[in-house]
Formats: C-alpha cells, sequence, structure tokens
C-alpha cells in the first residue's frame, strides 16, 4: 500500500520521512534497547530528545530567551480555559476577536471565568472577511486580547499582527504555527494543538512571555498552571513524551526543508496554485475575501451540491482523501499544512479539473 494524499484538517499528515525515522527507531532508540514509549520522562535518554526538541523549536520559530516553551496536554480547548486563568490577573476582563468557529469556542470557555469583549466580529457576513484593525473596540483595562490567526473551518487567516499595545496578545495558533517566519515578540502567549502541524494529537505547545507566568487566578488546577509547567520543565506529571518525541522529530525535519522561511515561501505557493484553480473556474467557489485566505486550509464548493459525494468518492479513487467539509460548512475543504507535498495539491487540482470537465 502506497501513501495517499489526506487533506485532513487534523489529525492531518505528517512528513513521510519523519514516520519512517520514528520506525526505524520504534523498537530501538539509538541503541538504547528502548521504544521511546517505555522511557522514563526523567531518564537522560528522554530528557535529552526533550531537550533537543526545545532547543529546535526555539531556533526555528527564532523564540527570545524571556518566553518558556511547555509541552503540555489538553489540547488548545483546554488553553481556551487555561489562558484566562492565568492572565487574568485581578482584571475582570479580556477583549476577544470573534473570526469564526475557533473564536467562539474560546469566547465560550472564557466567558467561564471573566468578562468577554468581543471587540470585533466578522459574524455578520459569515466569517469570510476579518474586520479592520481601525474598528476593534479594544478595552484598555482588559487583561489581554485573544484572537485566532487561522481559523480552521472557515479558511480565514490573519497576514498581520494586531497592534495591542502593551495588552498582551494571545493567539490560539493551532492550525498555522511553523507555516511560516512570525515576530514571537510580538505576543504574550501563542498556543497550539499538535496534531496539525507540529505532530501527533496529545501535545500542546504553549510559548509564553515570563512575566506573565505567575499570578493564576484562585481555584486553576495545578495542571493547568503555567508556573507549575514552567518550574517543573513540563513535567510536573508524566508529559506525552512520544509526541513529543514526534514533534522533535518534526522540528528536525523543517530545520532540513530551511527553516520558516522556505515553509512560508512553500505554503504560499501551494494555497496560490489552489486558490487559482477555484477562482479560474465557475465550477469551484471560495467565499473567503482575498486579503484573508488561508494558506493552510482552503474550503470550496461545487457549483451542484448534489455532486458533493460523487466528487469525494471519486477523489477517494485518485487517491486523495479527507476532502468532505466540516460538517458545519458543507462543501470540501483541503487542508494543506507543511506536511502535505505541493504534488498532492498539484495532484488535486489535475483531478478537480478533470471532474469539472466530466460534470460541469
Ligand atoms: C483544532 C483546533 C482547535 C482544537 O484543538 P484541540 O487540540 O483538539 O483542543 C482549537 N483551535 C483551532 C484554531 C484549531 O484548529
Amino acid at each position: 500500500m502506497s501513501r495517499i494524499y489526506n487533506f485532513s484538517a487534523g489529525p492531518a499528515m505528517l512528513p513521510e520521512e519523519v514516520m519512517k525515522k520514528a520506525a526505524s527507531e520504534m523498537t530501538d532508540w539509538h541503541n538504547s534497547g528502548m521504544s521511546v514509549m517505555e522511557m522514563s520522562h526523567r531518564g537522560k535518554e528522554f530528557v535529552s530528545i526533550a531537550e533537543k526538541a526545545e532547543s529546535d523549536i526555539r531556533e526555528i520559530m527564532s523564540i527570545p530567551d524571556n518566553y518558556k516553551v511547555l509541552f503540555l496536554q489538553g489540547g488548545a480547548s483546554g488553553q481556551f480555559a487555561a489562558v484566562p486563568m492565568n492572565l487574568l490577573k485581578g482584571k475582570v476582563g479580556a477583549d476577544y476577536i470573534n473570526t469564526g468557529a475557533w473564536s467562539k469556542k474560546a469566547i465560550a470557555e472564557a466567558k467561564n471565568y471573566c468578562e468577554v469583549n468581543v471587540a470585533a466580529t466578522s459574524e455578520s457576513d459569515k466569517f469570510t472577511s476579518i474586520p479592520d484593525e481601525s474598528e476593534w473596540s479594544l478595552n484598555t483595562d482588559s487583561a489581554y486580547v485573544h484572537y485566532t490567526p487561522n481559523e480552521t473551518i472557515g479558511g480565514v487567516e490573519f497576514h498581520w499582527i494586531p497592534d495591542t499595545g502593551r495588552v498582551p496578545l494571545v493567539a490560539d495558533m493551532s492550525s498555522t504555527i511553523l507555516s511560516r517566519p512570525i515576530d514571537v515578540n510580538r505576543y504574550g502567549v501563542i498556543y497550539a494543538g499538535a496534531q496539525k502541524n507540529i505532530g501527533p494529537a496529545g501535545l500542546t505547545i504553549v510559548i509564553v512571555r515570563e512575566d506573565l507566568i505567575g499570578d493564576e487566578i484562585a481555584g486553576t488546577p495545578t495542571m493547568f498552571k503555567y508556573s507549575t509547567m514552567a518550574k517543573a520543565g513540563s513535567m510536573y506529571n508524566t508529559p506525552p513524551t512520544y509526541s513529543w518525541y514526534i514533534a522533535g522529530l518534526v522540528f528536525e525535519w523543517i530545520k532540513k526543508q530551511g527553516g520558516l522561511e522556505k515553509m512560508g515561501e512553500i505554503n504560499r505557493n501551494k494555497a496560490d496554485k489552489l486558490y487559482s484553480a477555484i477562482d479560474n473556474s465557475d465550477f469551484y467557489n471560495n467565499p473567503v475575501d482575498k486579503e484573508c485566505r488561508s494558506w493552510m486550509n482552503i474550503p470550496f464548493t461545487l457549483a451542484k451540491p448534489d455532486l458533493d459525494s460523487r466528487f469525494l468518492e471519486q477523489a477517494i479513487s485518485a487517491g486523495l482523501v479527507t476532502l468532505k467539509g466540516h460538517r458545519s460548512a458543507g462543501g470540501m475543504r483541503a487542508s494543506i499544512y507543511n506536511a502535505m507535498p505541493e504534488e498532492g495539491v498539484d495532484a488535486l487540482i489535475t483531478f478537480m479539473g478533470k471532474f469539472e470537465k466530466e460534470n460541469a
């Protein structure tokens, strides 16, 4: 059985090279006689794996020394609660930018802990745009401003970083982290579930500026305190060791590809190709404003929705899987993270052209 092109939004494709390496080390890591899965997280072997992964992500993202990188569990969804718990610091409210389904989930969870000011929303145009920054009604007394740089379901992405002055900026980067270079200095907290662009599910990366750590609201679970995890090197309890190891192999792979500058070029090119194919046809449509189309998740509809199931069936036969759009959006969605090779995008475009010819 050969590999197929998997357009899943997450868990998503991983670089084949990474999985082959993991497979070759599966039962005996570096002559230790053990699988990484069997190692004590406090043993010297795993500690070396963990430290290498951290230093590699610091290098590829140019993470400044005054930021901690935490390797946690609980998913990005856990961070929807952890962010207010760790960052409120005596304030009563936080600002949220609502650009779609994941923003909404973050807002709903934050409401359990604080007053949420939705400073801007694109709900009125069905989340196909990003509200202009000049129209945001930010509250200067907010504890932080939260936004979702890439909406995985709607396919809407910020190609710029909001300016929130002295108020810390918090970003749910689950589906866009490592897709291009970003200036970490502009953020208070960056968090991401691993299963899109980092590695296997079960790992959550949090990058947090040190001065924001250590003043949690009363009742914050120990496991959710950035201070506990920062002090313990993310090993207060047993971390997700195997996911951490695979993430480390992915970071090495990114370095080998030429780092985030190169990933950004490749990703932009892949996305441009697919959007051109969609825009140049009368059969396919992507509803998102051109300035904020995602490089990672590309939703599209067919002019005749009753052909959706035929499209999906024939796509599978062509080795192109998991193209069905999110249940809330319908239509199709192609997720093309770092591990999706350009050939996969080309194969999709060829298939779409052929399907259009035969069915339009
Ligand atoms: C997938 C995703 C989530 C949910 O992540 P979990 O790790 O499953 O909790 C949250 N936000 C965004 C933007 C996502 O893409």
